[in-house]
């Protein structure tokens, strides 16, 4: 049995949740959701999620509850973090946003609510890498990757802008995977 922590401080928690339950199902494992609203759960975790919301809140209160030095511990262990949208913002290096204390624990620079006003919220169908058939992916609001470092791959872009990185163990998304039934990007951050 694996257990999933999901950061509930903010944002689709159980979408994600139930996301991670089908991803498990369709590779034959098993696996029991725990949401995270404090210290302590995170080093039980084998897994992973911090989901979107505001960046701003995030980092605030995973710093307040000290939750922010257990995911770091937890990537540098080797294990998987999914990272979506806000939950991108917080992991990264560099948000540029002085509100926003970044984990660090994937080399790229994000630029908050970056796609503007005209995208604001739009829906794309992605060719993403180590998927078979696009993804249908829903970005709101959602943030721009404009650097990433070395180890980095860039798994898909749109109009030319990185929109989901992989490195090593961490795996991030400007949109928003949990929002539709389709179950793969999770599996693919967590059971590939
Ligand atoms: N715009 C939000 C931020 O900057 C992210 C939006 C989202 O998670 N959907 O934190």
């Amino acid at each position: 049995m694996l257990r999933a922590g999901v950061i509930a401080v903010q944002g689709d928690v159980a979408e994600h949740a139930a996301a991670i339950r089908r991803a498990a199902d369709r590779h034959g494992e098993s696996v029991e959701v725990e949401e995270i609203r404090t210290a302590g759960s995170v080093p039980d975790c084998d897994l992973l999620l911090m989901p979107g919301g505001e960046s701003t809140t995030i980092s605030r209160l995973l710093r307040d509850e000290g939750i922010d030095e257990e995911i770091r511990a937890h990537v540098a262990d080797g294990d998987p973090l999914l990272a979506t949208c806000a939950g991108l913002i917080v992991a990264s290096r560099d948000a540029k946003d002085d509100r926003v204390a970044t984990l660090d624990v994937l080399d790229v620079s994000v630029d908050r609510n970056a796609f503007g006003r005209q995208k604001d919220s739009f829906e794309a169908h992605l060719d993403i890498t180590g998927l078979d058939e696009p993804f249908p992916a829903v970005f709101i609001r959602a943030p721009v990757i404009d650097e990433v470092g070395g180890d980095v791959e860039v798994l898909a872009s749109v109009d030319g802008r990185p929109v989901a990185v992989q490195q090593g163990n961490v795996l991030g998304t400007s949109f928003h995977p949990e929002l539709t039934e389709d179950s793969r990007l999770h599996g693919l951050a967590f059971f590939e």
